[in-house]
């Protein structure tokens, strides 16, 4: 039986795997130790329950070590921490940052705030499909630089960034390398022996796990890397994260992360399929249908998609047993149009038609012939409704017409 909403956005959030609250629930109850109590077993359980997440943390990137890992509140705070605390530790080398224009809002807004205190920021253009040009990288670098920062997948459209390839000019030229994985983590292979990030962040509740809780992997040798912290207290985390440790978010974040190593395989392959179902229902059943995104190099589950002639609010609101989002979903209390869209050179009447169907790990083929349904329905009554769609129907070029201003 379909059970009603349908839930299709998981790259806002995901929802808790079963298995995950069954490996946290001990911690919620009787083990409720704080990890950093040395002195008695109700600390030493938290504090080995820590270490294993740690551990399955570090595994799913193959990172070399788990001490490679400090918990955090989130990606966003991971974000944070990973800019100013490399600006604030090498200022005095280079006032310098390269990044670009699709970067999730903890890294653009965090750059702006170090422009505020006088670091220069690049922000690098991406191709139609969002990806960045990694010679582009090299060519931005100056004497000055002492960071890139480019994420491994885009949350919005899906695409995927040549980390590995970025990771070697890094390397080459002796720049520390960031890298918000928060969309790729659990969802494509990565691997931190043969991809030369030096800082990554993790997010658990984009796979599987509880949301408040995240890592920043920083790369222990080859460089050494000076982090200034951005929360003083206890000196938690080897002082670079202070605060008691989410010690029930630690363990699910862990988890999670191993259930994502297991199954990845898998999951990739499942998911790659439901999502090509939905992409190809739809647009065999609706014409003027547009693919926002690259057309492979995408993370499994990703599809945005535009429908012309159609206002992606008014499709939302038919869509009611459907939760998906228009545009990303942090921004979708705006009505700016995306600017990851308007990065990828999606106009602004274009980028007001699309819709972003995440499929994740609870979806059934059974939900996405309904979802088909569903947005066919519902696209096909809005054209109904459009002038314009009329008009083209007709064969009149809406380029040719010369619109009044009044
Ligand atoms: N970075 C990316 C690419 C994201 O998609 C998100 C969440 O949408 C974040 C960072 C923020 O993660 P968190 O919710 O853990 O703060």
């Amino acid at each position: 039986m379909l059970k009603l909403p349908i839930y299709m956005d998981n790259n806002a959030t995901t929802p808790l795997d079963p298995r995950v609250l069954n490996a946290m629930m001990p911690y919620l109850t009787e083990s409720f130790g704080n990890a950093a109590s040395r002195t008695h077993s109700f600390g030493w359980v938290a504090e080995a329950a820590v270490e294993k997440g740690r551990e399955q943390i570090a595994q799913l990137i193959n990172a070399s070590s788990p001490d490679e890992i400090i918990f955090t509140s989130g990606a966003t705070e991971s974000d944070n921490l990973a800019l100013k605390g490399v600006a604030w530790s090498y200022k005095s080398k280079g006032n310098h940052i390269i990044t670009q224009k699709t970067e999730h809002k903890a890294i653009l807004d965090s750059c702006k705030y170090l422009q505020k205190e006088g670091f220069e920021v690049t922000y690098l253009d991406v191709d139609k499909y969002g990806v960045v040009d990694p010679e582009s990288v090299r060519a931005a670098i100056t004497d000055k630089t002492i960071l890139i920062s480019i994420m491994y997948a885009n949350s919005e459209i899906g695409t995927i960034q040549p980390i590995p390839q970025i990771g070697e000019i890094a390397r080459e030229k002796g720049i520390l390398f960031h890298c918000d994985a928060v969309q790729a983590a659990g969802k494509i292979p990565i691997d931190l022996q043969s991809t030369l990030v030096d800082l990554m962040s993790l997010s658990g509740h984009k796979l599987y796990g509880p949301k408040g809780v995240g890592a920043l992997y920083v790369r222990k040798k080859k460089p050494f890397l000076k982090l200034t912290p951005l929360i003083h207290g206890g000196g938690h985390e080897k002082g670079k994260r202070s605060g008691t440790l989410n010690v029930p978010g630690i363990v699910g974040f862990g988890e999670a992360c191993e259930l994502a190593h297991r199954e990845l395989p898998e999951e990739m392959k499942r998911l790659t399929h439901l999502r090509d179902k939905l992409r190809e229902g739809l647009m065999a059943k609706l014409d003027y249908v547009h693919l926002n995104g690259h057309p492979e190099k995408r993370i499994p589950g990703s599809l945005n998609l535009s429908f012309e002639f159609v206002e992606g609010e008014s499709l939302l609101m038919g869509l009611k047993d459907v939760a998906v989002s228009s545009g990303s979903a942090c921004t979708s209390a705006s009505l700016e149009p995306s600017y990851v869209l308007t990065a990828i050179g999606v106009g602004p009447e274009l980028a007001h038609t699309s819709i972003r169907f995440c499929v994740g790990r609870f979806n059934t083929a059974e939900e996405v012939d309904f979802v088909i349904e569903a947005v066919v329905k519902h696209v096909t009554r809005l054209r109904e409704l459009s002038p314009l769609y009329e008009m083209v129907l007709e064969g009149i070029d809406l380029n040719s017409i010369k619109w009044s201003a009044s």
